[in-house]
């Protein structure tokens, strides 16, 4: 049997959401005034900028091949995303990038109703929980298992007994930074994540490779296809040189 993959999951989990919010509009145009800058006799504002592409072309062939490593002028571009669907544990993971990253995450001392909705059913629980697909599972520590719909129905009668009980201290009162100790790990949270273009992909060197948790290979499976509409050069090169191949920085 095949095992699933974290693209799978994007197809199998439709609660899995990244939507681009902002971006600086021409990415690969400020990066080439930066690093043209660095040797520029005049200031580069008053030099004519090539077309977005020349100045992709020109960001692969003399920042970045053959192991160049000019990062430098790739920070400048930043880019801004909206993610939903995602167990907590993603969000732990992806917070402990702090270098060149910003993150605006749900709190759950305010956003406890969803928990009560679910105890009410008046919201599907796997809206509010995540649960993986049923399917055939692999890990980096060569575990293979079968997690099967009994499993999974299992693990949600579980998470609706929980729902149940917070709905009941909920109701009793009690304040939601206290009872949410006891949600299920399994929660979705949503955030909002900002990066420049060089902390994106060193986040996706770390997080993209193939022994990291799938749900966090998802999250970057997600953001793949952004940023190749929004800086052509820069990923081709990217995906070309180091996508999946756990080329870590030290
Ligand atoms: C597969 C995997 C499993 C992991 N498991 C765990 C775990 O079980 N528990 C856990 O706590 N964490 C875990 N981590 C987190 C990991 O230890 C790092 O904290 C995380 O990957 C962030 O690294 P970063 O390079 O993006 O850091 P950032 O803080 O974003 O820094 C970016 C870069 O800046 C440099 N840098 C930043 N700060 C310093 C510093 N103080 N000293 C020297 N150089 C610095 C480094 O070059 C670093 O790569 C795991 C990460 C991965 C990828």
């Amino acid at each position: 049997m095949k095992p699933i993959k974290s693209k799978d999951l994007l197809e199998l989990d439709k609660h899995l959401e990244v939507v681009k919010l902002q971006g600086y509009p021409i990415p690969e145009q400020v990066i080439w005034q930066a690093g043209k800058g660095d040797y520029s006799e005049v200031p580069i504002h008053k030099v004519k900028v090539p077309s977005h592409n020349e100045c992709g072309e020109w960001i692969v062939e003399q920042l970045l091949a053959n192991e160049r490593g000019h990062w430098g002028p790739i920070e400048h571009p930043g880019i801004t995303f909206s993610c939903s669907g995602f167990v907590h544990n993603v969000i732990v993971q992806a917070r402990t990038h702090r270098i060149g990253t910003s993150w605006d995450v749900q709190s759950q001392r305010y956003t406890g109703k969803r928990v009560v909705k679910v105890a009410k059913k008046e919201l599907d629980i796997e809206e509010v929980f995540y649960v993986r697909p049923a399917g055939f599972y692999t890990n980096r520590k060569g575990k293979k298992y079968e997690w099967t719909e009994e499993h999974r129905q299992r693990k949600l009668g579980r998470i609706l007994s929980e729902c149940e009980e917070y709905a009941d201290y909920y109701e009793q009162g009690m304040c939601e930074e206290h009872i949410r100790d006891y949600l299920p790990q399994a929660i979705r949270q949503n955030f909002v994540v900002s990066f420049n273009l060089r902390s994106v992909l060193h986040f996706m060197d770390l997080r993209s490779k193939l022994d990291a948790q799938l749900e966090i290979q998802a999250l970057c499976d997600s953001f793949a296809p952004e940023l190749k509409l929004w800086a052509p050069n820069v990923w081709s090169y990217y995906e070309e040189k180091r996508l999946h191949k756990a080329r870590l920085s030290p």
